[in-house]
């Protein structure tokens, strides 16, 4: 049907036009003369009946005019006509805006004949459609055919108008609509033609007239009025023609509301099926980049461009239809479009987070390793920036007037993994600088630490504790610091690194440095250089020279004493000699057992120790001994 009459484009600009009549009253021969219409017309010779059923077809030359010549009665069948006249006058009236009604002069004023009873099947027709909502008008055209009597076409008018106003009085009208006029529902126009055979020329002429009044819209009798109108729109009127047809045939109540609600819901979801074409096609190769993992520069434009055109091109067309089923239509069609849409976006979000969890890790750690003095927090913190800033171009792209999502879950996500990332880099940084402060300290102290063991005097321990006092409350400061470009101002975070820091100066660096002092070959080293400075050297520290008279035993065990008392010092670390004792009470971290470190030297190894110094000792003694005897021994 669509293509056929070529109206599918007209939306609301097309009219329907049905003809009504007795059988063979030039019916056809009229709608021929006023479209341009190619309807078979019955052959004079023949005499056989010609239109059977309802027959259409548009106006010739672009006229947006559709013309149902409906199949007339004879008025003698009754019966089976009868049910067809009234179904056909239910399609026609439901599709059809203006109604010419077709008779011969000599038929005006017959109440009883066929025609009366085709006006009184129309108007009851009518009725049954329009009673329900707004009533619509529909305009009856009558168009006698063979006036040649002198009465004027007026008289002609007034009988007929009075016998529709008989028709009307007489029909029991549904309720609401008791009190309800002809003219609520009907406008009337009336036209006579002359004789076509007894006055062809003027037949024509006339005929011409009157198709000026279906053609013309400049015309002081045109017969379109907007108030007429089905308000089918054009491309729906294929499918609402035969779906009234089919509720007609059928015997079902026919409800042009509902018709017209059907007919919305049929093509709006055709509309909306063609206009997401389109949209989807538009939308394959970008969602095949955003599934490889990439982030679409263009995927908002790309998207709300397709979006667009795609409701553009549904409102278009789909807007005429009934406003109640189109705004839901709409509205269904607007969900789909932003439900695959956000599909795509949620993935491409999700691209653009893990590409800017990745870019934050590695610029930041580079930052930190290229650390130009901003410190460890300042320059996470414009790596951050920066990470994020490019996520939100990326997101704000995907924001489109009024769209009903967010992606703030998708960038608190972020967020986290971000924070995540900046933990572990914190920890990194401070294990950095865990091992710069003890290698500062372990600089610090080592000679100290070396020399006040080398001594080994009695407050060796306290010279010492003070050595580590002192480099400690350096570290501590330098630590301070450092924590804070870190962003480890205070808190838990900061006790927990400040503890770890003091444990590592105490065990890893002072113990370290002290266990390096006191190794066998070390101890052995201290203890001979103490027994030699007091055995082979004098008080003023010159070289002794036995001589006979010295007594040497006496002389070796003193030296051996002293020296031996060297071991059990060196073997423990003496805390309590420190004069602060901050140590034990604020340096070490609750729970640390640092009396575990203050052990040196294990008793075993200490009675080893003294074991191979004795040897050594008696080494000592024996050559002390030889050389006197070499020296004085005749
Ligand atoms: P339809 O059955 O109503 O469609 O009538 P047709 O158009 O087929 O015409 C039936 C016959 O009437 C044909 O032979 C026509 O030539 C003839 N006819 C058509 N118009 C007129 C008219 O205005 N006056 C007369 N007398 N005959 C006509
Ligand atoms: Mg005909």
């Amino acid at each position: 049907m669509q293509n056929k009459w070529r109206l599918a484009k007209a939306g609301f600009d097309y009219d329907v036009v049905a003809v009504f009549g007795s059988q063979s009253t030039g019916k056809s021969t009229l709608l021929n003369r006023l479209f341009g219409t190619r309807f078979d017309v019955m052959s004079e010779a023949q005499r056989q009946q010609t239109t059977r059923g309802i027959w259409t077809d548009r106006g010739t030359g672009g006229m947006p005019v559709l013309i149902m010549d409906v199949e007339g009665t004879d008025g003698r069948e009754r019966g089976e006509h009868q049910d067809f006249e009234r179904k056909s006058a239910l399609f026609s009236l439901a599709v059809a805006e203006v109604v010419i009604v077709n008779m011969w002069e000599n038929m005006v004023g017959l109440y009883n004949g066929a025609n009366m009873g085709l006006l009184k099947t129309v108007m009851e027709v009518n009725l049954q459609l329009f009673s329900g909502g707004e009533p619509k008008k529909t305009l009856l055209y009558f168009v006698i055919r063979d006036h040649v009597s002198a009465a004027p076409l007026e008289s002609l008018a007034a009988t007929l108008t009075k016998d529709l106003a008989r028709i009307w009085a007489s029909l029991s009208r549904p309720p609401g609509t008791e009190s309800a006029t002809l003219d609520s529902y009907f406008d009337l126009k009336f036209a006579s033609l002359p004789h076509k055979l007894l006055q062809p020329a003027d037949f024509e002429r006339e005929a011409m007239g009157l198709r000026r009044q279906f053609t013309d819209a400049g015309s002081s009798g045109y017969v379109f009025k907007a108030g007429y109108k089905r308000r089918v729109p054009a491309d729906g009127f294929p499918h609402y023609a035969s779906s009234v047809w089919e509720k007609v045939m059928s015997n079902k109540d026919l409800d042009l509301p509902t018709q017209q609600e059907l007919l919305a819901q049929f093509r709006c979801d055709e509309i909306a099926a063609v206009a997401l074409e389109p949209f989807r096609e538009a939308l394959v190769p970008v969602r095949l980049r955003v599934q490889e993992g990439k982030v679409v520069e263009d995927l908002g434009a790309v998207a709300q461009a397709a979006r667009t055109q795609a409701l553009e091109a549904f409102v278009a067309q789909a807007a005429r239809y009934h406003s109640g089923v189109y705004g839901k239509k709409r509205a269904g069609l607007v969900a789909t479009l932003d439900s695959e849409l956000h599909a795509v976006f949620l993935n491409q979000v999700k691209n653009a987070s893990a590409q800017a969890a990745e870019a934050f890790s590695r610029d930041a750690a580079r930052a930190i390793e290229e650390d130009n003095g901003g410190g460890f927090m300042e320059i996470v913190e414009k790596v951050r920036c920066g990470v994020m800033a490019r996520f939100d171009r990326a997101v704000d792209g995907l924001m489109f007037e009024g769209a009903p999502w967010s992606f703030a879950p998708e960038k608190r996500q972020l967020d986290g993994a971000l924070d995540a990332v900046t933990v572990e880099l914190r920890e990194r940084e401070v294990d950095r600088i865990v091992e710069r402060t003890k290698r500062l300290a372990k600089d610090a102290m080592g000679d100290a630490v070396a020399e006040h063991l080398a001594a080994g005097e009695e407050d060796m321990w306290r010279l010492v504790m003070d050595a580590f006092d002192s480099e400690a409350s350096d570290a501590d400061e330098r630590l301070a610091k450092q924590l804070a470009a870190a962003g480890l101002i205070g808190g838990e975070q900061r006790l927990v690194v400040e503890r770890r820091v003091h444990a590592a100066l105490w065990e890893d660096v002072l113990v370290g440095l002290l266990r390096d002092e006191v190794s066998d070959a070390m101890v052995l080293l201290k203890l001979r250089a103490a027994v030699e400075d007091r055995f082979r050297y004098d008080a003023q520290g010159l070289p002794r020279v036995w001589t006979p008279s010295d007594d040497i035993d006496a002389q070796f065990a003193v030296a051996r004493e002293s020296a031996r008392a060297l071991l059990p010092r060196l073997s423990r670390v003496n805390v309590e000699s420190s004069a602060k004792l901050r140590l034990a009470r604020t340096f070490f971290p609750a729970g640390y057992e640092y009396e575990r470190t203050l052990v040196l030297i294990a008793p075993a190894r200490q009675r080893d120790l003294a074991k191979r110094f004795a040897r050594e000792a008696d080494a000592l003694y024996l050559e002390a001994k030889r050389s006197m005897v070499t020296t004085h021994g005749k």
